[in-house]
């Protein structure tokens, strides 16, 4: 699958529209999702071009791939709703079509501060 360059979390990264950026490094850049649908509802996505997790899989380093796992839980840490600081929380990624995927960029969600519910709906 080609990475569309013009999608919306490309123009976040290009500094083209602002985020509500929660938190940054080398490998991973992490905001607040437009659209929260929890108390706390994060956006975490990897600084290289990756369609969907598949992709990220199949072709980025160990090193990016490490990176992004980490920095979920740094980001959880940072929100307070980690295991360690916090009541835990739900991260999930939408792959393609039938995964209910908008953004063709990979981002995982994470959504704490309450009570999620069921997982699937
Ligand atoms: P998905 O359905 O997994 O592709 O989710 C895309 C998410 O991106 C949705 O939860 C949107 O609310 C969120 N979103 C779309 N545009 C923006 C934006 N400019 N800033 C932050 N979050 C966004």
């Amino acid at each position: 699958m080609k990475y569309d360059d013009n999608n919306i979390f490309a123009k976040i990264l290009r500094g083209e529209i602002p985020c509500k950026k929660i938190y940054e490094d080398k490998y991973v850049l992490s905001f607040h999702d437009v659209n929260p649908q929890k108390k706390v509802h994060a956006l975490v996505i990897p600084k290289g071009k990756y369609a969907n997790l598949d992709d990220f899989n199949q072709n980025a380093s160990d090193e990016e791939i490490v990176g992004l796992i980490k920095g979920i839980t740094t980001v959880a840490k940072k929100l307070n709703i980690s295991v360690e600081n916090g009541d835990g929380y739900r991260t999930l990624a939408n792959i393609a079509e039938n995964g209910g995927q908008e953004v063709p960029h990979l981002h995982f969600h994470l959504f704490g501060g309450e009570k999620i519910g069921k997982m699937v709906s």
